[in-house]
């Protein structure tokens, strides 16, 4: 029946078939939200290297086909039942966080960032490359009205993790603090340490980006291709601080012995290969190496409005959700400048 055919309005998704398969963009009804949940009207969706973890099947359990996205920032348009704080026509954005059970040990202990049984869009759930998407509540997080929603999404993954892991980094202002990686995440990482009050080296391979880390607010520029990393930052005192933004296990290994007493490697650029360190490195000067995972919403929340707070933005590239195979690859290509987002 045509009429029939009519009422069930499409939807455009961007999803992976299977495994390590091109991106097919088909129809898809859209979705009711159920209990808990809300429909979001997806208006941007940043593209974050972990989507590769969809996209090449290697986080265990994920069913197919699937669609990727974790920076997802538009506008609730329907809620379903059981819903309260949360209406139709309010801006929201959802992140790596995608719900939590809270019932395992560490949501007990209110630690929701840590729940063993972690939802996150793109991989337990359909995420942001499509027009609708549904998202349960305590996954939610409102944007500020003078963010764009292509400028906001990139903040809730790539912008809260570095965001939160430096907060939380034990770095004092005044404090030496190293950003390795100038990318998707380290673009961010320079401008909140800088915000932050710390004197900022950004470390870079080649001279390519000395300018603009400098503009981003480092105060020092460092090429690991020329110099030895680790003594340029030794020379400047040690930082008490490195954040590891680039998914290199190589160049971070490089880096250890720049630290200053007491100094911490904060790890979030996402490798499977091994840091190497050896014990001497770490007794001596007491330094530490630790990992961070995003955060929770109201993390993204305090990122969000820090950044409307202090001016940090994301530098993106847009593609509409139709070319999400090339804006995917853009990224990989470790090209872009430096987040790539889809529109819908
Ligand atoms: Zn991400
Ligand atoms: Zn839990």
């Amino acid at each position: 029946m045509p009429g029939a055919k009519a009422a069930a309005a499409p939807m455009k998704v961007a999803q992976v078939p299977k495994p390590g398969a091109d991106f097919q963009i088909v129809e898809r009804e859209i979705p009711k939200p159920g209990v808990g949940q809300v429909r979001i009207k997806v208006e941007a969706c940043g593209v974050c290297h972990s989507d590769a973890l969809t996209k090449e099947g290697t986080w265990p359990g994920i069913q197919y086909p699937r669609v990727p996205g974790h920076e997802v920032a538009g506008i609730i348009d329907e809620v379903g039942a059981g819903v309260s704080g949360w209406k139709q026509g309010q801006r929201a954005g959802v992140g790596w966080h995608g719900g939590q059970d809270n019932t395992c040990r560490a949501c007990r202990r209110g630690d929701f960032r840590n729940c063993s049984n972690l939802k996150i869009p793109g991989i337990s759930y359909d995420g942001g490359y499509q027009q609708y998407m549904l998202a349960p509540i305590e996954a939610l997080v409102p944007i500020p009205e003078s963010l764009s929603a292509a400028e906001a999404a990139p903040l809730l993954c790539a912008g809260i993790t570095t965001f939160n892991a430096l907060r939380h980094s034990g770095a004092m202002p005044g404090d030496l603090v190293a950003v390795l990686g100038i990318g998707g995440l380290g673009h961010l990482g320079i401008q909140f340490a800088n915000k932050f009050g710390y004197k900022v080296a950004a470390i870079g391979r080649g001279p390519e980006n000395a300018a603009l880390a400098k503009k981003l607010g480092a105060s020092v520029y460092i090429d690991s291709k020329a110099t030895n990393g680790a003594e340029a930052l030794q020379k400047l005192g040690g930082a008490q601080v490195i954040l590891a933004t680039a998914p290199s296990s190589k160049s971070m290994s490089e880096l250890i012995d720049g630290l200053a007493p007491n100094g911490k490697l904060m790890v979030i650029g996402v490798t499977f290969e091994p840091i190497e360190v050896t014990p001497v490195q770490l007794i001596t000067g007491s330094r530490a190496i630790q990992g961070w995972a995003a955060g929770t919403p109201a993390d993204s929340e305090d990122t969000l409005r820090f950044a409307e707070l202090t001016g940090v933005r994301p530098m993106i590239e847009t593609y509409p959700l139709e070319r999400a195979a090339e804006g995917y690859a853009r990224m990989l290509s470790g090209n872009a400048q430096f987040r790539v987002v889809l529109t819908m």
